[in-house]
């Protein structure tokens, strides 16, 4: 895999992970000689920089990938163990307690809203439900989850079974294309379904907010490689006025909120030092379009909102109680809009 590798290390250079192993092919050689375990694989945030900036294109992220892959196969123990509270918030999430879907019958869209955002004001996303279809007319709604969090961990045999019963879901109401928020789904949805999908921003151009602060825009790693969204987002924050102050690295070359790949729960330190990478820069508001990087990167210092906050006017405070029952209350609110 490494043969066209010319060890120009353009990959090191931004990456927080790769900087303390070397380059990804001096660690695979490490690897193979048995000097280096392949679990050093969960602590790579499977971000997607180094694809974006190696001239021979090689595909380093599949690499870390499928390392995470072989461990989990001879070592779930160890994964399930040490990744224990994201997959409890993985099986919560794509659990029947909150799970919903109530696609009517003339409907072949599907609102798909993910985890994190189903966690705001039941009262919001209910406003940016509607909203979107006074756009597209007729939309089913779900809430599900995408399971990106046992695809990244290397659990291929759950994300495929769960990926399976969606797709099912999908096929038998004729869905032809799939609006999302959230950018693992949009991302998990685009690979492994054959369906359309697209980011909510394709529908919010017209959008007004009374928002008037300067931003420092923080495009999601998730989204690498979607020019649409990243020019739509830009689009939607410049017609309403808001200034976007540029760093170098957005658009494809953004950087890991530090959340990616689940690198928290193995190794903090690390996690850590994407986020401090970010505040290096960060010397305003931060406007995001992930909910993951929006509560990833708030510090005390900077704020952090998320598009969607800015455009429907909602700038609530989320804590752990608040996430969970705002969770189940938008179910109750939407069994009894369905009935
Ligand atoms: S995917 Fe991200 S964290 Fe992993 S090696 Fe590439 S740049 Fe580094
Ligand atoms: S950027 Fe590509 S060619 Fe350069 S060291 Fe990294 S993997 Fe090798």
């Amino acid at each position: 895999m490494f043969e066209n590798c010319i060890s120009c290390n353009k990959c090191l250079k931004d990456c927080e992970f790769l900087k303390k192993y070397g380059n990804p092919s001096d660690i695979h050689k490490i690897i193979s000689n048995g000097d280096l375990e392949k679990r050093v694989a969960y602590e790579c945030s499977l971000c997607g920089l180094c694809n974006a900036v190696c001239p021979k294109g090689i595909d380093i992220k599949s690499y870390f990938l499928n390392l995470r892959r072989d461990v989990f196969k001879s070592d779930s123990k160890m994964v399930l163990k040490k990744f224990k509270s994201l997959l409890s918030y993985e099986k919560n999430s794509g659990s029947d307690i909150f799970k919903f879907y109530h696609i009517p019958q003339n409907a072949n869209k599907l609102f798909f809203l993910g985890c994190a955002f189903t966690g705001k004001p039941p009262a919001m996303v209910l406003n940016v439900y509607k909203y979107l279809e006074s756009k597209v007319g007729a939309i089913g709604i779900a809430i599900d989850c995408c399971y990106k969090i046992s695809h990244d961990l290397g659990n291929v045999d759950k994300f495929e079974k769960k990926m399976f019963e969606k797709i099912n879901i999908f096929k038998n109401h004729g869905i032809v294309e799939i609006i999302t928020v959230c950018p693992s789904c949009t991302r998990v949805l685009r690979n492994y379904t054959e369906i359309e999908v697209n980011t909510i921003y394709k529908y919010l151009s017209d959008k007004s907010s009374t928002f008037d602060q300067s931003v420092t825009l923080h495009d999601p790693c998730v989204l690498r490689g979607d020019s649409q969204t990243q020019d739509l987002v830009r689009g939607i924050l410049s017609n309403n006025g808001i200034t976007i102050t540029s760093t170098k690295y957005n658009r494809d070359k953004t950087l890991c909120c530090g959340e990616g790949g689940g690198v928290r729960f193995y190794n903090r330190e690390l996690s850590d030092s994407w986020k401090k990478k970010h505040m290096e820069y960060a010397n305003n508001t931060i406007a995001t379009y992930c909910y993951g990087c929006k509560s990833f990167l708030k510090n005390k210092k900077v704020d952090v909102h998320h598009i969607l906050d800015i455009l429907f006017n909602d700038f609530s405070k989320i804590n752990f109680f608040t996430f969970w029952k705002n969770r189940w209350k938008l179910k109750r609110e939407l069994k009894r809009l369905a009935k």
